[in-house]
C-alpha cells in the first residue's frame, strides 16, 4: 500500500514518494496491495523527527 495526503479540495491522493492518484481510485489496489518501500522509507523518517 501507499501513504499518502488526501487534497480536501479535489479528493486527489499525493502520496509519500510523489505519486498522484486520482479520486475514486484512493482505495484499491493503491491502498490494499503490498507496501511501496519509498512510501514506508519515508513515512518513518517523518515519524523519527527527521527534517
Ligand atoms: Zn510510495
Amino acid at each position: 500500500m501507499y501513504r499518502g495526503t488526501k487534497s480536501w479540495w479535489n479528493g486527489k491522493v499525493t502520496t509519500l514518494c510523489g505519486l498522484e492518484i486520482p479520486s475514486g481510485q484512493a482505495s484499491s489496489p493503491w491502498f490494499t496491495g503490498p507496501a511501496c518501500p519509498s512510501c514506508e522509507a519515508i513515512h518513518k523518517a517523518r515519524k523519527n523527527g527527521g527534517k
